[in-house]
């Protein structure tokens, strides 16, 4: 009975506290059809029941699309112990804003900051919309991080939900080992009131995690039972035999095998005793769930997988672009519809480049695709009619025509043309990825418009984080974009590479989520069995100096003894300590210092958040410039890059985009840009397609730009009454200033110039060239420093400036 009840306040029951407003009702009763045929739907009970009493964490695994994100909080924001609010970690802001939004919907209620009753809101970095009623928050993990400076017991939430942990992002590790230290430690800073943990993944890897947890809890070291068998592409095992995909030409490969589901296995039980289950009585059984301790369960949710055809390239590509363009027309020239594609890229770049040529591309490969048989309409029967009429007429006359039948002629061609052309496929190309906008994010889960074919080009940002429906096509580059600390030089870099197999199989399986599907593999067979197994957790390869101080402001003294899930090489953490002590963060005995706990407020590296500081400093006074050239340093890039363009584009870019350049580089070239951008009130639009700057780009560092002046305001740092919107006049002196400022952060990413006309880091002595995309490059300045450090072939800098060696010999000597 008491399931009953539970069941009915999902369904939005006005007793219950949690009733929707009117105009979002309707939303919400349609919606519920399809929230009641997900996966994880018939398991509700289980994961209410597991929560109950003293069992405060959960361990819950489904494939992504099963409903986890968007159900389980609603399944718990009713229980009794949930007094507060609950939070919702997701590593992507796109994820937490899109899953708000449609929780909102589905509770039906306007989102956040829109209504004061609102029950659902979000909080980025960079964008907040909330709610004093707020039951339910999604936040990103390092938002929450961030709230645990000010609220170390996280008092007001009565439970958090840790997403997509299979991703092991640095702060998903951080928050899995604050919150076991909450869980475990003694509630007092919560009033003695629990705190519920649900950790949720996408892959079954949950050994490691309940180690992590039991060992807390228990010392018991009960062996945990096996996850029960899954048919839901998990496991590489269960795909179809892999046949050679020989690019557009190949056509012959073998049916999609049928593929028996297995069945749901036996009663819900718990303990050996059954559970009840009022809410499921059409549903098939769901799997048991198993209780290890008095305090922590498992939840295995079984997601539905329909097989998956693989296809390898037989022969290595290097431009994947170029290969994925002739995937997505032999997939829309050859495969019916409905099925849309899915495209896996590194980034926003390739991401854009791509999305263009598909547009250029279309309408021509539309003329390949059979017109369509069926009845006709009206228009169309008058439009054959005239066609026929005036084929048979100028027949008869071998076009010695006079001039109405000429007029004639050409309606008929024209209605013609328009009949056939509504007849045909047509390819709707839609990017995604982290920096777009979120009305064009929002766009993939859009119904698609008859006789279209959507082809989403995203990056991995697809792979768990979004559920895009209707997909039965992917095509996976391989391939992804990943920051990764490089010891050797002591630097963060951004690297380009092969994805792991697991990355692959949960690629794969996003196209078998609503029938069978087929996946084009952009590597050959060899190169898939080569890779790693798994992605090493970000923990193990980047800086950790933003984590570390992140513990320090939360009172971790010890960070050595912080438990990790898996503990950073012991050489890392000293570095990081290392390079904390270099921008001030610390005290010679490792206490956070005022500086430290000041950048720990800021949402930014800690390098940044010297930056921040230094520009703020009397001395300096160029905070508003070094925020907008921040701004520009946290998007992936601002010019369109050139090397995508034809010959005579690119002579068109480089001279529009010359009176932005500057000669002291990259990073006053961004704060013309944004200056330039900013003082552009006529049309924006028009302004970035004649400097081929990206629009959308720019509207995202315009965003940044707002919320970090927001919260330089809060901290001080920055004057509510000066006018931010007179960017001071240009002057030597000035630009000295934020250079200095820029060089106090980055003084480890600084090099000389060498006799022989090389770079040489000055802390390191490594190699360094230009990046060729650098206002700089080619260039011999005496030092340079810069923000960002990219390997491909050889070790480049990114972002740069041009100072004086004095300057920065003075920097280094004071660290
Ligand atoms: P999981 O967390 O298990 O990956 P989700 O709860 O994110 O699953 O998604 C469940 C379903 O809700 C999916 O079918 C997905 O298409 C749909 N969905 C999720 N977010 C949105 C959204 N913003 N708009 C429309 N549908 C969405």
């Amino acid at each position: 009975k008491k399931a009953w009840n539970s069941d009915n306040r999902d369904r939005g029951n006005p007793q219950n506290g949690v009733s929707p407003h009117g105009n979002f009702k309707k939303t919400r009763e349609t919606l519920l059809i399809s929230r009641q045929s997900l996966p994880i739907w018939s398991h509700a009970n289980e994961i209410r029941q597991s929560l109950r009493d003293s069992k405060d964490v959960l361990l819950l695994t489904g494939e992504t699309g099963s409903g986890k994100s968007t159900q389980v909080p609603q399944f718990l924001v009713n229980e009794p112990w949930c007094t507060g609010c609950i939070a919702i970690t997701q590593p992507r802001r796109m994820a937490a804003i899109s899953l708000a939004r449609r929780v909102a919907e589905e509770m039906g209620y306007p989102l956040g900051s829109r209504s004061l009753t609102s029950k659902v809101g979000y909080s980025v970095r960079f964008d907040t919309s909330t709610s004093p009623g707020m039951k339910i928050k999604f936040l990103t993990e390092g938002m929450l991080l961030q709230e645990m400076l000010s609220d170390p017991s996280l008092k007001k939430y009565s439970a958090v939900v840790v997403d997509e942990v299979h991703e092991r992002s640095v702060n998903v590790d951080l928050l899995l080992g604050f919150l076991r230290n909450l869980v475990l430690g003694d509630k007092k800073g919560r009033g003695g009131r629990p705190l519920k943990v649900v950790v949720m993944s996408a892959t079954q890897d949950t050994e490691a995690l309940w180690r992590f947890f039991d060992a807390g809890f228990t010392k018991s070291g009960i062996q945990m039972p096996k996850a029960p068998k899954q048919t839901n592409g998990n496991s590489e095992k269960l795909e179809d035999s892999d046949s050679s995909w020989a690019g557009i030409s190949s056509g012959d490969e073998k049916a999609v095998r049928k593929r028996k589901l297995g069945k749901p296995n036996g009663a819900l039980k718990e303990n050996g005793k059954p559970l009840t289950n009022g809410a499921t009585k059409k549903e098939p059984t769901p799997e048991p769930i198993q209780v290890f301790s008095d305090h922590m369960s498992i939840c295995y949710v079984k997601g539905r997988q329909h097989p998956v055809k693989i296809s390898y390239l037989p022969e290595p590509t290097q431009d994947f672009v170029e290969s994925a363009l002739k995937a997505i027309f032999q997939i829309h020239t050859k495969e019916p519809l409905p099925g849309d594609v899915l495209v896996f890229l590194t980034g926003q770049e390739a991401v854009e480049s791509l999305e263009k040529l598909v547009n250029d591309f279309a309408p021509g490969m539309d003329e390949n695709i059979p017109k369509v048989s069926g009845y006709i309409s009206k228009f169309q029967f008058l439009a054959n009619l005239i066609w026929y009429f005036v084929l048979s007429v100028n027949s008869l006359y071998h076009d010695e025509s006079g001039v109405v039948l000429c007029l004639v002629k050409g309606i008929g061609y024209f209605w013609h043309s328009k009949v056939t052309q509504a007849d045909r496929t047509k390819i709707l190309v839609l990017p995604l990825f982290a920096a777009l906008p979120q009305a064009a994010q929002q766009r993939i889960f859009e119904r698609t418009p008859d006789r279209t074919r959507k082809v989403i080009i995203a990056t991995n940002i697809a792979e768990t984080s979004v559920t895009v429906p209707g997909v039965r096509y992917v095509i996976d580059g391989g391939k992804v974009k990943i920051k990764q600390f490089r010891h050797r030089l002591g630097l963060e870099s951004l690297l380009v590479k092969p994805i792991s197999q697991s990355a692959a199989i949960q690629r794969k399986g996003r196209a078998g989520r609503e029938a069978a599907g087929h996946c084009y593999r952009l590597y050959t067979e060899k190169d898939y069995l080569g890779l790693d197994p798994r992605t090493l957790p970000e923990i193990l390869r980047s800086d950790l100096s933003h984590s570390l101080l992140t513990m320090k402001a939360r009172g971790i003294d010890d960070v050595l003894g912080f438990p990790f899930l898996d503990p950073p090489p012991r050489e890392s953490l000293e570095k990081a300590l290392l390079q904390l002590l270099h921008l001030g963060a610390l005290t010679e005995t490792g206490q956070i210092s005022d500086i430290g706990l000041k950048i720990a407020r800021l949402p930014l590296t800690p390098v940044l958040g010297r930056a921040v500081l230094e520009a703020a400093a009397p001395e300096r006074d160029c905070l508003v410039d070094v925020i907008d050239i921040i701004a520009c340093l946290s998007v992936e890039n601002v010019f369109i890059d050139l090397n995508f363009l034809t010959e005579e584009k690119r002579e068109e870019a480089e001279s529009a985009r010359q009176y932005l350049r500057r000669r002291e580089g990259d990073h006053m070239t961004y704060l013309a840009t944004v200056q330039a951008f900013a003082a552009e009130h006529a049309d924006r639009k028009a302004w970035t397609q004649k400097h081929f700057v990206s629009h959308r780009t720019m509207q995202n560092v315009m965003d940044i730009r707002k919320q970090l002046r927001q919260q330089c305001i809060q901290m001080k740092l920055l004057s509510a009454s000066a006018d931010l919107n007179a960017p001071p006049a240009p002057s030597e002196a000035r630009t000295n200033a934020i250079l200095h400022s820029l060089l106090r952060g980055f003084a480890s990413n600084t090099a000389r110039l060498m006799p022989d006309g090389s770079y040489r880091t000055m802390i390191g002595n490594q190699t360094v060239a230009i990046h060729p995309s650098s206002v700089l490059f080619g260039k011999k300045v005496e030092a340079i420093v810069f923000s960002d450090f990219v390997f491909t072939t050889k070790s480049f800098a990114r972002g740069v400036s041009a100072v004086q060696l004095d300057w920065v010999s003075d920097v280094i000597a004071n660290l």
